[in-house]
Parts: C-alpha cells; sequence; structure tokens
C-alpha cells in the first residue's frame, strides 16, 4: 500500500494510526457484534463515544467548566446562521471582522438573520493579511464580535485575539483547531467543522460558554436552538455516531502525541519548510499572504507563470502529491498542513519544490 502525499484542504488527511484502529474495529466494535455505525445511539457503548469525544477535546483544548461542548450536525455553514438567530439580541448587530472568503459566508447568512456591522476589515489588502488587534472597532450595539481565527482558502491565520470585553468573541476555527493552543476563556463560542483538523466530515463542533446558550429568542425552531443541545448532551436526535467516533479517534491520537502544544511546534517543523522553499526560491515561488500573517494550516503560494502552475500540479500528482491546487476561486497552488499530515509530506514536496525549480527556473 501507498498513502498519497495529502494536502488536500478538506475533507483532510487522517492519521493512518487512527485509519488503522478504525478499520479493525468496523466490523465488530468492542466484541458487541457490530459495527458502531450499526448501534443505537442510546446504548452504553455509543454514549461512551460521545462522553469521551467531549472530554477530551476538554483535556487537550483546556476547556473551562463554564462551557459546554456540543457534537452537532450542518457544517460549520449551518453555524453561520445559528449563531446570530441564537445570540443576535433585539436592538443589537453581529459584528464581523471581514479577512476573506470564509468571514464572508458568515457575514451573508447574518444578514439574512438580523443587522450586521463590519468591525473590521483587510479587504484593502485583497485579504492576504490579518487585521492588527487595533484595526478592530467593536461597536456599542454589538451582541458578539465574529472573526475566521484561519481563512483556509487565502492562507491567513490570526497569531492573537482581539479583548472585547463584555461583548462574546466568536471564532470560526474550522480549519485551524487544536493545532496550536488557544485561550479558550477569552471566546464567547468556538466552532469547527470536523473534516480539517478533527476527523472526517459529518459532525461540527460546538464549544459554547454557559451564559450564551441560555436565553435564545422563543421562536427558533428545537434544532437550530443550542439549548436543545445541551440539554441533551448532543442527542436531541440522531448523531453522526461514526463520524464522532472518528473524532473520539483523533484526539486520542493528538494526546498520545503529547497534546496541543506539540501539535503546534510540530505544525511550525513542518510548515517551515514549505515557507522556506518558497523564501529561498529567489522569487519562483511567490508566497500570497503577508509574512506576519502566515498560516500554519495552509500555504498558499503561485509561480510567476501560470502556464508554470498548471506544470507543477500535473508533474505532482505523477510523483503522489494530491491537493495542491489552489481554491478555484483565487487560483495558483495551496498547500494544507494540517495535524494529521506527516512532517515526511512536508519533506517530500519541499524536495520536489526545489527539484521542479530546477528544471524550470
Ligand atoms: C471549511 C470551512 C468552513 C465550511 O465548513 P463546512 O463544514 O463545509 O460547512 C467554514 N469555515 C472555515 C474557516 C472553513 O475552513
Amino acid at each position: 500500500m501507498t498513502r498519497a502525499f495529502n494536502f488536500n484542504a478538506g475533507p483532510a488527511a487522517i492519521p493512518l494510526e487512527v485509519l488503522k484502529q478504525a478499520q479493525e474495529q468496523f466490523v465488530d466494535y468492542k466484541g458487541a457484534g457490530m459495527s458502531i455505525m450499526e448501534m443505537s445511539h442510546r446504548s452504553a457503548l455509543y454514549e461512551q463515544v460521545n462522553n469521551e469525544a467531549q472530554s477530551l477535546l476538554r483535556e487537550l483544548f483546556g476547556i473551562p467548566d463554564n462551557y459546554h461542548v456540543l457534537l452537532l450536525q450542518g457544517g460549520a455553514s449551518t453555524q453561520f446562521a445559528m449563531l446570530p438567530l441564537n445570540l443576535i439580541r433585539p436592538g443589537g448587530a453581529g459584528a464581523y471582522v471581514m479577512t476573506g472568503a470564509w468571514a464572508d459566508k458568515a457575514l451573508k447568512e447574518a444578514k439574512l438573520v438580523g443587522d450586521t456591522v463590519i468591525a473590521a476589515s483587510t479587504e484593502a489588502d485583497k485579504f492576504m493579511r490579518m487585521p492588527d488587534m487595533s484595526e478592530i472597532v467593536v461597536p456599542d450595539n454589538a451582541s458578539y464580535l465574529h472573526l475566521t481565527s484561519n481563512e483556509t482558502i487565502g492562507g491567513t491565520q490570526f497569531t492573537e485575539f482581539p479583548n472585547t470585553g463584555n461583548v462574546p468573541l466568536i471564532a470560526d476555527m474550522s480549519s485551524d483547531i487544536l493545532s496550536r493552543p488557544i485561550d479558550v476563556s477569552n471566546f464567547g463560542v468556538i466552532y469547527a467543522g470536523a473534516q480539517k483538523n478533527l476527523g472526517p466530515s459529518g459532525v461540527t463542533v460546538v464549544i459554547i460558554r454557559d451564559d450564551l446558550a441560555k436565553d435564545s429568542p422563543k421562536t427558533i425552531p428545537s434544532m437550530f436552538r443550542y439549548d436543545t443541545h445541551v440539554k441533551t448532551n448532543s442527542l436531541y436526535n440522531t448523531p453522526p455516531s461514526f463520524s464522532v467516533y472518528m473524532v473520539s479517534l483523533v484526539l486520542q491520537w493528538i494526546k498520545a502525541k503529547g497534546g496541543v502544544a506539540q501539535m503546534e511546534q510540530y505544525n511550525r517543523d513542518k510548515t517551515k519548510l514549505i515557507y522556506d522553499a518558497i523564501d529561498q526560491s529567489g522569487g519562483f515561488y511567490l508566497g500570497c499572504a503577508q509574512p506576519q500573517s502566515r498560516s500554519l494550516m495552509n500555504i498558499t503560494f503561485r509561480i510567476h507563470s501560470e502556464e508554470l502552475e498548471k506544470q507543477f500540479i500535473k508533474e505532482s500528482e505523477q510523483e503522489g502529491f494530491i491537493g495542491l491546487k489552489g481554491h478555484r476561486d483565487v487560483g495558483g497552488l495551496r498547500a494544507s498542513t494540517y495535524n494529521a499530515v506527516p512532517l515526511e509530506s512536508c519533506q517530500a514536496l519541499a524536495q520536489f519544490m526545489a527539484d521542479f525549480q530546477k528544471r524550470n527556473g
């Protein structure tokens, strides 16, 4: 068996150890005579999986006791709507930090639901940087401030977060959750689709402070209310049980690797190889994001000619590299280097980049 050098943006690489463990348990989960997928979500065995996914997340991410961990469906895209539905207060507005494609999608949904305001924008710089903390203005009537901690398409990442005082800070961490330690107590809500850094698609993690899960408007249907899922331990309806199980295995894997601080170091080592290949290419490769905002999860870069970019993608695929084509909206090249992408894949890519330059520079 050969495993591809997988740089997909999402769904993305899952640790080989996790896939093998799932394979071992696939047909007969813990002697039950059936797979986890065939089991009642009310069974003791599944409840264990549901609880373990939550408690490992708490442990690894340092989530304080006054937060709930919810395991929901509908992806981060559903949170774009659920957040403003539940959290924009009468007379209030959702404040958004505009940093690229994902922030824009979040804002668009909020606009359908209530009043919104733009608290900062880096559009003038084509979203190739994150704003400084001093650029972010939280209006008096803000019900919350929403930001995207890592812009998966542009390849930019926040390195610090604004102090918003009493206004809840909300972060879409879909593409960098558990890639580095974060002080969760600075946030009102953190949410993330699982398919980048936590496992397969199908489950969305929502970490929400107690008080924010309470006073949702009475008119919101049950499935879209945070309190519904809080009260039922994320078992209000049938959960995506196989996805939750896979997330629990990925969390065990992160723990065995030494935790989130170790992940960050590993991610720094991995991305340095590729950013160095860009910076030391004498201008053959051009990094897209401004250096102070460079992401440790999605490395975006270009070659001076689109012809060569096409050739780069074609030849890289022949060599076993997958997913290096930039997002269709922005073009260019992108390497996604989530937690589960091994160092060896990044070493191989850096080598391929140097060789490609030698042949075409
Ligand atoms: C992928 C992604 C999303 C969309 O997630 P879905 O689970 O597909 O809805 C939202 N935000 C960011 C930052 C992403 O990377």
